[in-house]
């Protein structure tokens, strides 16, 4: 039979089940076929621009390697035109006629070994280009072959059962398919309807891509770059643009990898951590790509939840391994992918912190609650999270921070546990009875300020084999490690008479009065008898239990025997016990104000007035 007029082909019978799988149920979205017949003209160009380098007689050999896209809203018409290396008729019949056949698979399997790396191509299934027949009436792809000698074809069909092959005069290089659209998906022939889905999947795409002759993509793939070929601007303006951010970041991770997965990413760290300025929880958007098409601009597991304040992008080549590309289904890579990224993030913050301190440090500031949360929630990368915590400490300045190594290494040769205090601030913790004895004995104490920290003590639970303890829990045994200097006390006897005393005057009000072995200056501490009566727990049960009746304060008074006031009270209980029991009672309430376990003053003040007429 003639080519040279029109043939018409039967699909395959496997080709019609395809074509009605691809169209129903393979892509969610119909915008996604712009996203396919964009790969297809890129790969077609990543073709010819190889080809060129070995072929001599080669079709409009200086034509330019770029994509032309344009809309017409009354035709109901979407074209891409691309110069890449075309198809004779032959390779129509093949390529778009036959079921799953990939001429990229089989062009990557012509150029050997060489050819199985090349990342720059991005088919590989042979279905993408039938996902044009979502939205399609009828589809025409016009064609001139790279070989000079080959006639120009034009390649009809509506998807339906056949399509058609005849010549066509006048076709320059490449491919030109025009998409006649369905009357419900006229939508794509609407130019910033269009424009916004190229902008979204096809932004970093290497050939040039115009739409109604505007050029789209000005923002190259950076993340496949080599790392000292980009320049600090190139950055810059690509995190602006991926990130949709004002900032510029705070930090860059930009690194590849081959196993156990191929990976280019390009990671930053905002300036600011907006969710600690209150604005509302950031979502996670590192986005997803394979060789530079997006997947997925927001993927839900691609990283941990604690690190939803990273931006940039992943590519992993091994992605089109599920072949509709669109939906992650395949949960195990992605996986495998959040546990390679995640570890590789945390080893890049682990440096920073040893060699550029101050700006880890100013980043800690910032984002050091997502990595608290990440070390008391997220089991698997605990460890190495827990490295990375910083806190001021009763041996640092204000404003400095220390790690938990680092306060191992100042640790007493006694010393089993590392101890620190919960407060609001570290004026209030220096001047609060409980750090005292502590300091006597050269004991160093971390600081935590933050109303999560207590959370986060508790679940990381211990360092480095040693326990993290709460330096205001009844529990402490100072009594083991050496004792501070002793000054004039009440004589043992006294004491004990006193503490009995003072157990039967307070009553119910507290659980244990006891010597205290770890006060210095103050006269007496109250420490949490239980769990349940810690400031900041106290602080939570009372706003969810409102109007409910009060937790009633439960605590071991300790006092300090060496104390002017202690000493006064042993003498003032014999020879004036009325007033004797009012200043019981104010030691009390004045150990549970440092404690912040007062939670009615008004007896108090009443009292304190009483105390103020007999002066
Ligand atoms: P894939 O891209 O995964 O190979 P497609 O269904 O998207 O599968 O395309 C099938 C084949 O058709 C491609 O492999 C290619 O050989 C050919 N093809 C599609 N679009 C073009 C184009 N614009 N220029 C040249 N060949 C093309
Ligand atoms: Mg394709």
């Amino acid at each position: 039979m003639s080519t040279s007029t029109p043939q018409t082909f039967e699909f395959q019978a496997e080709i019609k089940q395809l074509l009605d799988i691809v169209i129903h149920s393979l892509y969610t979205e119909k915008e996604i076929f712009v996203r396919e017949l964009v790969s297809n003209a890129s790969d077609a160009l990543e073709k010819m621009r190889h080809l060129k380098l070995t072929e001599k007689d080669v079709f409009e050999e200086n034509k330019e390697l770029e994509i032309n896209i344009t809309t017409d809203e009354n035709a109901k018409t979407f074209t891409i035109q691309d110069s890449g290396l075309g198809m004779t008729r032959s390779e129509l019949v093949e390529n778009l006629g036959t079921i799953a056949h990939s001429g990229s698979k089989a062009f990557l399997k012509s150029l050997g070994d060489s050819g199985q790396k090349n990342a720059n191509l991005i088919g590989q299934f042979g279905v993408g280009f039938y996902a044009a027949f979502m939205v399609a009436k009828s589809v025409k792809v016009y064609t001139h072959s790279w070989r000079s000698s080959e006639p120009g074809h034009v390649w009809t069909s509506d998807g339906a059962g056949s399509y058609s092959i005849e010549p066509a005069e006048d076709q320059s290089r490449g491919v030109k398919i025009v998409v006649e659209l369905k009357d419900d998906c006229s939508d794509f022939s609407k130019e910033w309807k269009v424009e916004e889905i190229l902008k979204r999947y096809s932004a970093f795409v290497s050939f040039p891509i115009t739409l109604n002759g505007k050029r789209i993509n000005t923002v190259q793939a950076l993340w496949l770059r080599s790392k000292n070929e980009i320049k600090d601007e190139e950055y810059l303006e690509f995190y602006k643009f991926q990130a949709h951010a004002h900032d510029e970041p705070r930090l860059r991770l930009h690194f590849s990898a081959d196993a156990p997965l191929a990976i280019n990413a390009l990671l930053f760290v905002p300036k600011e951590n907006t969710e600690r300025l209150g604005f509302s929880r950031l979502e996670p958007s590192v986005a997803l790509y394979c060789r530079k098409v997006l997947i997925d601009a927001k993927p839900k597991d691609l990283l941990p939840e604690w690190l939803r304040f990273v931006r940039g992008v992943v590519d992993s080549e091994d992605l089109p391994l599920n072949i509709s590309r669109e939906t992650m289904q395949d949960r195990a890579l992605i996986e495998k992918l959040n546990k390679v990224i995640t570890k590789r993030f945390l080893k890049f913050l682990d440096d920073e912190a040893r060699n550029r301190t101050d700006a880890y440090n100013e980043f800690y500031g910032q984002f050091g609650h997502f990595l608290k949360e990440g070390a008391a929630l997220d089991y698997t990368h605990k460890d190495a999270l827990v490295k990375l915590l910083r806190f001021e400490s009763s041996l640092t300045e204000k404003g400095k921070l220390t790690s938990l190594a680092d306060y191992v290494t100042r640790m007493q040769p006694e010393q089993k546990e590392i101890f620190f205090l919960l407060g609001p601030n570290r004026e209030a913790l220096e001047n609060g009875p409980y750090l005292e004895g502590l300091k006597a004995r050269n004991l160093e104490v971390i600081f935590c300020y933050e109303a999560v920290d207590e959370y986060v003590m508790s679940n990381v639970s211990e360092f480095d084999g040693k326990k993290l303890t709460a330096a205001d829990r009844a529990d402490v045994k100072l009594a083991d490690l050496p004792k501070p200097p002793q000054e004039d006390s009440l004589p043992e006897e006294q004491t004990a008479t006193l503490t009995t005393w003072l157990k039967e005057t307070l009553g119910e009000r507290v659980a244990e009065v006891k010597l205290s072995d770890r006060l210095v200056g103050s006269p007496a501490l109250a420490l949490n008898a239980d769990k349940f009566t810690s400031p900041h727990m106290r602080r939570m049960m009372k706003a969810m239990n409102k109007g409910g009746s009060e937790m009633p304060v439960h605590v071991n008074l300790e006092i300090n025997p060496r104390h002017p006031v202690i000493k006064r009270l042993a003498a003032t209980r014999e020879s004036d016990p009325a007033k004797a029991k009012l200043v019981a009672e104010q030691v009390l309430d004045n150990a549970l104000i440092s404690a912040g376990l007062l939670d009615d003053p008004t007896a108090m003040v009443t009292r304190l007035y009483k105390l103020l007429e007999s002066v």
